[in-house]
């Protein structure tokens, strides 16, 4: 990492030629269900970089979906990885434990909103997390129903599949989902606001419609659970107008009902809080964890009110990889370095770099219909030329020209719409600002 460049490079046009042999191999071998956004190969990654194999380095906008942020490969993480790899790999918690995975418990105790007992379990993936929070409130309630909200992610096996909104690519043709799922209108400031200027600012107005919903749709008698993303990712990057989460949480307390938060993509560092639920000042009574953990290790967790997530009987939670001692280590390295660097405090220096050139380039462009998010969780929603119709097309456009020029940058939204920025937090600012400059340009010339 110490010997990778931090500038951009482009040493071949893009894809190179061992990329596009690569890609040959790719097509041969690998499932064609399987999708890639951008056709390089990578071969090395740190701060801002990624280098492919044809010797070019990319400025890294994406962190592999907001999962490297505290950079590709950091020091503290390398380290910890390599200790504990060669101690042992796996024994399987459920058979014969180890220290980290109580430590990273403890940690994520502490670590999450809420002062009240608290503990967590370990899993592998976000979609795992989902699933196992839904096993916990549903032993605790006794009841069964969930409600999603609208442009939701929550992940891609079948249960989460049937919590996720967008049906292409996530669902279409794989069905039938598990039942007892039920969809509440989300808080969508810029689009609400289009349509009623209160619905758009007031969070409460918009939680009082998603309840409306749900009491006349499921009742509160059959609900286990409320899921939500604090900030939507793949749904848009979406913040919910001010009191819509602390509505619905109040809502939910007041019915027995368990409020989950998803901050599988929102957690650890990335919107300039720990957790995204913090800016809310809200609660969660569990919550889920993974992307940001471990530095692309494996590791997933549920972390919530103790006497929520002890319902399950002993045994009934689990998994044969969940809480991998690797993982644990890269966890446990991840947090010291999020402490001790002050990525919480870098997040929020992101976002007022990130948020102050976006707004310049809204200000001489209508085609930016929207800059929002929190931290280094920054999205900007493009749409035809002075309306808010949504311009998939430009966006689409853009992200190649981006790629062309050698930056990683991915898109979301319901309607393909957002471009979404994920810079890991080691990223340097003339590489961060470089990366928009030549977003910036591209865009004037489409
Ligand atoms: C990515 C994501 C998931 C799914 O995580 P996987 O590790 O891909 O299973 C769930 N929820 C949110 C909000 C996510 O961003």
């Amino acid at each position: 990492m110490t010997t990778l460049d931090q500038s951009r490079h482009l040493a071949t046009a893009i894809p190179g030629p061992l990329s596009i042999e690569l890609t040959k191999r790719r097509t041969d071998a690998v499932s064609h269900g399987v999708g890639v956004t951008m056709p390089v190969f990578a071969k090395r990654a740190g701060g801002g970089i990624i280098e492919d194999v044809d010797g070019n380095r990319l400025i890294d906008l994406g962190s592999g979906i907001a999962v490297t942020t505290i950079g590709n490969s950091s020091p503290r993480v390398v380290d910890a990885v390599r200790a504990q790899v060669a101690d042992f790999t796996h024994t399987c918690f459920m058979v014969t434990p180890y220290e980290g995975y109580v430590a990273v418990c403890e940690h994520l105790n502490r670590l999450t909103p809420g002062s009240g007992e608290k503990r967590s379990a370990l899993f592998n993936s976000g979609a795992e997390a989902v699933e196992n929070a839904i096993k916990i409130a549903r032993a605790y309630t006794g009841k069964q129903a969930v409600v999603a909200f609208d442009h939701a992610y929550h992940g891609r096996t079948n249960l989460t599949m049937g919590l996720t909104a967008k049906s292409m690519p996530y669902k279409s043709g794989f069905g039938p989902f598990a039942p007892e799922i039920y969809r509440a209108p989300l808080s969508y400031p810029y689009r609400d606001g289009l349509v009623n200027k209160d619905l758009g600012s007031n969070g409460e107005l918009a939680a009082e419609r998603a309840i409306d919903v749900i009491d006349k749709q499921i009742g509160a008698g059959n609900l286990a659970a409320l899921l939500i993303e604090p900030i939507q990712g793949e749904g848009g990057f979406i913040v919910p107008a001010p009191g819509f989460l602390a509505t619905l949480l109040a809502w939910c307390r007041d019915h027995n009902v368990v409020f989950i938060a998803d901050e599988v993509q929102t957690g650890f560092a990335r919107t300039g809080a720990m957790f995204a639920c913090e800016h809310e000042g809200i609660e969660p009574d569990l919550m889920c964890i993974a992307k940001g953990i471990a530095d692309g290790m494996p590791l997933s967790a549920v972390t919530g009110r103790a006497e929520i997530i002890d319902a399950p009987h002993a045994s009934g939670l689990g998994g044969t990889y969940g809480g991998n001692p690797v993982a644990c280590a890269a966890a446990l390295a991840t947090i010291e370095t999020i402490e001790l660097d002050g990525l919480v405090e870098r997040a929020a220096q992101i976002e007022a770099l990130m948020k102050d050139r976006l707004s310049r380039l809204q200000a001489d462009d209508d085609r930016i219909g929207d800059v929002r998010g929190r931290g280094a969780m920054i999205a900007v929603e493009l749409v035809k030329s002075g309306t808010s119709e949504p311009d998939p097309e430009l966006t689409k456009k853009l992200v190649s020209g981006a790629h062309a020029a050698g930056v990683v940058v991915l898109t979301c939204g319901t309607y393909g719409n957002v471009l979404r920025f994920l810079p890991p937090l080691t990223i340097s600012d003339e590489l961060l600002l470089e990366g928009l400059d030549v977003l910036a340009l591209i865009l004037a010339d489409l």
